[in-house]
């Protein structure tokens, strides 16, 4: 079967259901001018919006939501035929989606409002203040496997509750569900001027195209390698850039484990959306003396596991032919190496479609240890002690999330793990809490969203500070200050910093 038809022609591209390679709906793919005059236009509303009230774009994003979530069965019904996710999967993407307009709505105003700061002692004949300004046009870039949440949840939310308006460019195989979100903003508020929330569709020459079209900031979701080279086109203009890119996330099972609970997280973690998750588990790693019990709960909780096309699967397609290619060759690269197959194995790969397959220590070097598998695979590595899965984890070049299963050490192993965020004695559960900030290390990109951070992401630091009186007798604001004034200052400066030697 084939899987996934070239979805290029010269000027449209086709939105094909991964299950069975059927054609779903064609798009342009928008030229550089083209995308330059949509952001034409999110540039010319964009000081429209952001002079509305807090309360005002708090009230269209709730409507957003409002209409996701009345329309679901829509949505849903799209992430199924187009990204392949299982019913129940493909709802509770829409889950965090809305948590996160919610927050974002509800907390900018907070967040980025203006504000007194104390100007400090030697110039406390100011007032300070500080606010968060906008930034203009934010050129949203999404990837395929999440594609309403971490275009919408994680960026667009969050950079239109600061005023900005948006563009959207969702990958080329989720084009009809980033038109769905788009379209659903106007539905929802239809005395709103259209260019608020935009859509551009193409491949990457496209999301190039944005990088380079005037936007003020890019928010990219994608892998690593596309994320240096978004980054360099943004560094022709000096145009910033958070970038949220692939991952490896480890799981560590310490001597205190709960082992059942570590392993229900693990096949959760590693398995849901066909491993096609950022923040997805790959690896874990389980200290020698729990390694027999936790491979036994694995291989009990996956054996009746397969993927598949039924709406009820517990997973259906991988969503790229690439992305079968990939992932048969981490497990056929980590079985030469050595390793053994606790659950599944090469056979579990059949296109499009790939059951669960536990890989058991598999050589250091081996792509399914080094690269991001983004598959039903979790490699199991045994490890004498927690120190030495530590050692390992903060090894990879990756550093986004992580999970840590331990009675009582939780929270301080989780302290040592290189990573933007840990989960303790779960997995993944920081996605959902909109307060936490979001955001790798390294190989996993910079910047953060969620959260305040998430929402001073897509706001400049703007400050004031307010002259109110001179100081009787002391001016330092002159170029021949007196004697008095420096005899004053000299000594007020050894007062206050000059005592601790
Ligand atoms: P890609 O890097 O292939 O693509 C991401 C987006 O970038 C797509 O819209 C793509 O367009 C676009 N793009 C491609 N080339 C360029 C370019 N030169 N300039 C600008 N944009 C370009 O990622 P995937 O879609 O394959 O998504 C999977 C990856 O995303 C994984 O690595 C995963 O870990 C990561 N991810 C990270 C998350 C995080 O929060 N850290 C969350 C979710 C996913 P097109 O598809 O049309 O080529």
């Amino acid at each position: 079967m084939q899987m996934t038809p070239d979805l290029r022609t010269r000027n449209t591209l086709s939105s094909v259901d991964p299950a069975n390679g059927r054609v779903l709906a064609e798009f342009p793919v928008m030229s550089a001018e083209e995308v330059a005059e949509v952001v034409r236009r999110a540039r010319e509303v964009s000081g429209w919006w952001s002079a509305r009230s807090w309360a005002e774009r708090e009230r269209a994003l709730l409507r957003w939501g409002a209409w996701l979530v009345s329309y679901s069965d829509e949505l849903v019904e799209l992430l199924m035929q187009e990204q392949g996710k299982s019913r129940d999967t493909a709802f509770l993407e829409l889950v965090p989606t809305l948590e996160h307009i919610r927050w974002a709505a509800t907390h900018a105003e907070k967040v980025l409002g203006s504000r007194q700061v104390w100007a400090g002692l030697v110039m406390s004949n100011h007032t300070a203040e500080v606010e968060y300004n906008p930034y203009g046009v934010v050129g949203v870039i999404g990837p395929w496997n999440y594609p309403v949440f971490t275009p919408v949840g994680q960026m667009a939310a969050y950079a239109l509750a600061a005023g900005n308006t948006v563009v959207l460019k969702p990958s080329e195989f989720t084009p009809r569900i980033g038109k769905f979100v788009v379209d659903a903003f106007e539905l929802a508020n239809p005395d709103i001027p259209s260019g608020v929330l935009s859509l551009v569709t193409g491949f990457g020459e496209t999301g190039a195209a944005l990088c380079r079209s005037g936007v003020d900031k890019i928010a990219f979701t994608g892998s690593t390698p596309t994320g240096r080279r978004v980054l360099a086109a943004c560094a022709e203009n000096l145009v910033p850039a958070v970038l949220e890119c692939g991952g490896k996330d480890a799981m560590i099972v310490a001597e205190d484990a709960d082992v059942k609970a570590a392993a229900k997280a693990a096949v959760w973690g590693g398995m849901t959306n066909a491993g096609q998750t950022c923040v997805g588990i790959e690896q874990v790693y389980v200290v020698a003396e729990l390694k027999d019990r936790f491979l036994a709960e694995l291989a009990t909780r996956l054996e009746p596991i397969a993927a598949g096309a039924d709406a009820d699967a517990a997973y259906g397609p991988m969503t790229t032919g690439d992305q079968v290619d990939i992932v048969r060759r981490h497990i056929d690269d980590a079985l030469s190496s050595g390793a053994t197959a606790a659950v599944g194995g090469r056979e579990s790969v059949r296109a499009p479609y790939i059951d669960p397959v536990v890989l058991v220590d598999p050589a250091d070097d081996s792509a399914a240890v080094t690269e991001e598998t983004f598959g039903p695979v979790l490699v199991v590595r045994t490890v004498s002690s927690v120190d030495e899965a530590i050692e390992l984890v903060n090894a990879r070049k990756f550093g986004l999330g992580a999970s840590v299963f331990s009675r009582r050490r939780g929270r301080e192993i989780a302290g040592r793990v290189r990573a933007g965020m840990v989960a303790i004695n779960s997995a993944l559960a920081f996605v959902g809490m909109p307060a936490l900030p979001f955001g790798g290390v390294g190989d996993s990109g910079f910047g953060r969203v969620h959260g305040a951070d998430g929402l001073r992401e897509f706001a400049v630091a703007k400050s004031y500070a307010r002259q109110h009186f001179v100081t009787p007798g002391i001016d330092t604001v002159t170029l021949r200050p007196t004697r008095f004034t420096m005899a004053a200052v000299r000594r007020l400066m050894r007062l206050r910093h000059g005592r601790r030697l």
